[in-house]
């Protein structure tokens, strides 16, 4: 019974295993099937929508045109003339005015130099009614910006100019130079005449347009820069929050990244300049390195993390990036020790070939299967698009227009969102992953727990049926399978006690083989011990009820439990046993000598003989049961016994008292 109630404490329970196991299975089946197909499909689909925007958006650049284009040219002539030892005073410059180099452009670009461009603007004569005009130099990074008005050849210096002047020496408060165009009585504007020099790029696009047009393309990209700052403010609050909230790296890099990108752009386009430090030039002209130095740097690191490129994964382009960071980082902090002009050399530089390094990467992981790398191949490549447009813009092979103007913005905004949302998509994936393997390894824990458990109930029902053949083998004789004198002394009062209680009397017989000596004497041990087994198997098949007990006592002797028997039933099982033994031939191997005589009550027949048994019989009545002990019944059953052996055995003899 132990054995039982142990054996259900520790079966498994139904609700841990049957019910649990078909959902983990459904969501294995499902996660196996991964939704990333899906997403790539979405993908294509968001990618061509781009795509077919920006050739509308193109195909519309042909007529919707910037502010200011297609209207009248205000300028009679544009000249330049190159002074590579900055050495010439502006008289000299005035009075080789034929020496200046005439130009059709109206925007000039003599790149990173360090000569002294002077620039002459000669206006067309307007009438005295007209307008007021603005001319524009859209090209907030030069240095040194001197304005000098010429009337009559006579040059007059006007402002002083450029980002390493302060800002509040502007005639108009604008990022890039906006300067008021002066008219004389006699309707004729006054001519400009700038002298350029900056270690950056040196770049003058010229523009004159009336006060109302300035103000109307002043809003235009008031609004435009007004949302691309807002896309990147509104991607940059929207990360900050999940960096804080996952505490994950990859979005502190992207956020570090999108901080970083804003304040270049801002300081790029010269608002930073305008808004931020106006008096600060020195920092202004390290600002912009700087920060690109740092963008590209949390972009790397951002990338590294983002398409997962640890030392253990993909050790080699691991370190390459960690060699990027490390350039980038450096370049940081040169920005404020080295050359201006090497340092923006230096970026640039760097900036192409990251550019390129990061995107074949990707492109590289994505082709390997890289599911993650797609989001982030899809925003550069966006990004790159921008890119693109705005170069074939400034090589003139495509119309200028609002749309190929700020490419790089809207390019940029793009990408900033998309790469938001392909962290929010790797977010997705390693969640999937992570219940993916939880999922497997709840399985397999419970596919191993299931094992143990059947492990164990085999264990347990082997221990169960070892015990049971042990207890049995406890309660037996081992040579005649006959219940043995322990057992006796296990039910003998018990049955006694339950006689009493249910008034039925308790019959005993004591069975004992005749002259067994001389079996063994003359047949041998071995047939003595067949023979007892014999008997004992008559013994056992003459029980006539369920209750009774068979018992081997000892030796040749057996001792039988009749309860509820009468003396009369008792004495006629017994007479039926003894008739029984006297009736079966027993044979043995060799003969014995002296064949056919009876000899110590053994009927002799060549290898073939018979034996009888003598059995003395009592009977224990109800009412007798608290008088006496088991012993006494014992005794009466050996005294009947002793009875029969004595008037001749091979007979039953009943107890008979006093
Ligand atoms: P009686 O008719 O008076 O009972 O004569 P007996 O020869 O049967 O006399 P007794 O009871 O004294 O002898 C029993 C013999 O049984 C003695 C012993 O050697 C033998 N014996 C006891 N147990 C075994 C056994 O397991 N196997 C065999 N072969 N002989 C046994
Ligand atoms: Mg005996
Ligand atoms: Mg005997």
């Amino acid at each position: 019974m132990q054995c039982f109630s142990l054996f259900r404490r520790i079966q498994p329970q139904p609700s841990s295993t049957i019910l649990d196991t078909p959902p983990v299975q459904s969501e294995l089946s499902k996660l196996n099937k991964p939704r990333y197909e899906r997403s790539r499909y979405h993908v294509w689909c968001l990618l061509g929508v781009f795509v077919l925007c920006f050739l509308g958006l193109l195909l519309l650049a042909n007529t919707e045109n910037i502010p200011g284009n297609g209207e009248v040219d205000y300028i009679y002539r544009l000249s330049y003339l190159e002074d590579v030892d900055a050495r010439l005073a502006v008289e000299d410059v005035v009075s080789r005015s034929e020496e200046f180099n005439q130009t059709n452009e109206r925007s000039l670009n003599f790149g990173l130099s360090e000569s002294v461009y002077w620039v002459w603007v000669k206006m067309l004569p307007t009438g005295i009614d007209s307008q007021a005009l603005r001319l524009e130099l859209g090209y907030p990074h030069l240095d040194y910006l001197d304005v000098y008005s010429l009337i009559n050849n006579v040059p007059a210096l006007t402002y002083q100019l450029g980002d390493m002047v302060s800002f509040g020496g502007r005639p108009v408060k604008d990022r890039t130079f906006v300067l008021p165009v002066k008219v004389q009585p006699d309707g004729q504007p006054v001519d400009f005449l700038f002298r350029v020099q900056s270690k950056g790029s040196i770049q003058l696009p010229v523009h004159v347009s009336t006060e109302t047009q300035y103000q109307l393309g002043d809003r235009d990209e008031q609004l435009v820069l007004g949302f691309y700052y807002g896309i990147l403010l509104g991607v940059l609050a929207y990360n900050l929050l999940l960096a804080f909230g996952t505490r994950e790296p990859v979005y502190g890099y992207y956020c570090a990244y999108a901080v970083f990108l804003t304040l270049f752009q801002f300081s790029q386009n010269g608002l930073a300049f305008e808004y931020l430090w106006q008096k600060n030039t020195h920092w202004h002209q390290l600002s912009i390195p700087f920060f690109a130095s740092m963008a590209l740097l949390f972009c790397t690191r951002f990338t590294q993390v983002f398409l997962n490129l640890t030392r253990k994964n993909s050790p080699g382009l691991y370190w390459a990036y960690q060699l990027v960071v490390g350039m980038f980082a450096a370049l940081a902090l040169a920005t404020f020790v080295a050359d201006r002009s090497l340092i923006i050399t230096l970026v640039s530089i760097a900036v192409s070939l990251a550019g390129v390094f990061m995107i074949s990467t990707s492109y590289y992981l994505y082709l390997k299967g890289d599911d993650n790398a797609f989001y982030y191949l899809l925003a550069w490549t966006i990004l790159l698009f921008g890119i693109v447009i705005y170069a074939t813009k400034t090589l003139g092979l495509v119309p200028e227009s609002f749309i190929t103007e700020y490419s790089v913005q809207i390019g940029s905004a793009i990408e900033m969102i998309l790469l938001s949302y392909a962290l929010a998509d790797r977010f997705n994936r390693l969640r999937d992953e992570n219940i993916r393997v939880q999922a497997e390894a709840k399985a397999g824990l419970e596919t191993r727990v299931e094992q143990r458990t059947r492990e164990l109930q085999q264990a347990l029902i082997q221990f169960e049926a070892a015990n049971d053949q042990l207890a049995s083998l406890s309660q037996r004789d081992p040579m005649t399978g006959l219940y043995n004198r322990r057992y006796f002394n296990e039910v003998f009062e018990k049955m006694r006690s339950k006689m009493a209680r249910q008034s039925k009397p308790l019959s005993l017989m004591m069975i004992d083989i005749d002259h067994f000596k001389s079996i063994n004497d003359t047949r041998g041990h071995l047939i003595g011990d067949q023979v007892i087994c014999d008997v004992a198997g008559i013994v056992e098949s003459a029980m006539a009820c369920e209750e009774c007990v068979p018992v081997r006592f000892g030796g040749e002797e057996f001792v039988a439990l009749l309860p509820g028997y009468s003396h009369e039933d008792a004495l006629a099982m017994a007479e039926a046993l003894r008739e029984s033994v006297e009736s079966v031939r027993f044979r043995s191997s060799s003969k014995v000598a002296g064949t056919n005589s009876i000899s110590d009550g053994m009927n002799v027949s060549g290898n073939a003989f018979t034996t009888s048994v003598s059995i003395g019989v009592t009977v224990e009545l109800p009412a007798e049961v608290s008088g006496q002990t088991g012993l006494k019944l014992l005794e009466q059953a050996d005294q009947a016994l002793y009875a029969a052996k004595e008037s001749g055995r091979n007979r039953c003899v009943l107890y008979q008292p006093g």
